[in-house]
Order: C-alpha cells, then sequence, then structure tokens
C-alpha cells in the first residue's frame, strides 16, 4: 500500500510510490537543476570549476549538492568540480574526495584510527 508522506523538500503532502522522500514537483526541479549544472560544468571553458562557486552559482546548499552527489548524479563531472580539502587545504577534483576531505587525507585518517 503507497504511503501518504511530508516532502523532504517543499513539506506537500504526496503519494510515495517508491523509496524518494521528495515530491514529483520537486523531484522534476531536481532533475532540472541536476541537468543545468552538469551541462554548465561541460560546456565551461576553465578546465575546472570550483565547488563553492558553483553551489553560489546555481544557489544549492553544499549538503543538497552532497547527497545529490552520493546519489550519482554528478559522476561525469565529477573530475571538473574541484574542492579544497578540510584539512590539507589541497583543491582535489570532488571525484578524489571522501567527504570533506581529499583523498590522501582520508586515508591517513582511516591510518590514525
Ligand atoms: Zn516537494
Ligand atoms: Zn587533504
Amino acid at each position: 500500500m503507497p504511503n501518504v508522506a511530508n516532502c523532504k523538500k517543499c513539506g506537500t503532502l504526496f503519494l510515495q510510490t517508491s523509496k524518494r522522500d521528495i515530491c514529483d514537483k520537486c523531484f522534476e526541479e531536481q532533475n532540472k537543476l541536476v541537468n543545468e549544472i552538469n551541462s554548465y560544468v561541460i560546456n565551461a571553458n576553465e578546465p575546472t570549476i570550483f565547488l563553492d562557486d558553483l553551489l553560489k552559482k546555481f544557489n544549492l546548499k553544499i549538503d543538497e549538492f552532497e547527497s545529490l552527489y552520493l546519489a550519482g548524479k554528478f559522476v561525469k563531472v565529477s573530475q571538473k568540480v574541484t574542492m579544497k580539502c578540510a584539512k590539507c587545504g589541497n583543491i582535489v577534483p570532488i571525484a578524489n574526495k571522501t567527504n570533506m576531505l581529499c583523498s590522501a587525507c582520508a586515508k591517513k585518517l582511516q591510518n590514525e584510527i
């Protein structure tokens, strides 16, 4: 039996027919945004784009970006979008990071535990 749930994004009640926790309208908007971001990055003249600039341009929060990224929406552009490692400050492609750290720091941290 389908559930009625509150959309996690806009709060509207909607019929939950899958695991998705946002309504159809928000889902559509999200897909549109993902497509826009992907084509923006792919068509950009710069070799790399800083994640902060991308978020600012599309008015997106970092945790929204993260969850979309983890859902595999930005695989195509993950070598071109870069971020600053929270630990060493190196600029690395988001494809090479774990959480907010570059893969080198993430590895180091894992070895320390
Ligand atoms: Zn919604
Ligand atoms: Zn690092």
